[in-house]
């Protein structure tokens, strides 16, 4: 069901840039519809690797990676981690949670952006540890 060999969907990763005060769901990088999602996942409290996934509802096409978080990431309490996979399909069902999640996030930790600084998704998130797979 899902296509994960299109790195562009990491793109996702940019639209969280604060400046532009873009909310999800984004347009996604490939199809273009506006249904593109992101969510990251700390693995446990007291470090800051986590899991992160983009994808988009539309055209099924998604990305996850280990991720290197931002010390204010909060994992979103509904989410089971068991239940996470490489594949967003459980993330997909939660989406409009998830989306109501992570733009209050961005809002709550970002409203600063009025100074003009331009902040990439990697000052916002973290980074990637590797987009290898
Ligand atoms: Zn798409």
């Amino acid at each position: 069901m899902w296509k994960d060999d299109d790195i562009r969907i990491m793109n996702i990763l940019d639209s969280a840039e604060v400046n532009e005060k873009k909310q999800f769901p984004v347009f996604c990088p490939i199809c273009g519809k506006k249904e593109g999602h992101l969510y990251f996942h700390k693995y446990s409290d007291n470090e800051n690797v986590g899991g992160m996934w983009t994808w988009c509802s539309a055209c099924k096409h998604s990305a996850h990676t280990r991720f290197k978080l931002s010390e204010w990431w909060k994992n979103l309490e509904i989410i089971n981690f068991q239940e996470l996979s490489s594949h967003p399909d459980y993330l997909e069902k939660n989406k409009i949670i998830i989306d109501e999640w992570i733009n209050k996030l961005i809002q709550h930790n970002f409203i600063q952006s009025s100074t003009g600084n331009q902040m990439g998704a990697y000052t916002v998130f973290g980074n990637a540890e590797s987009f290898q797979r």
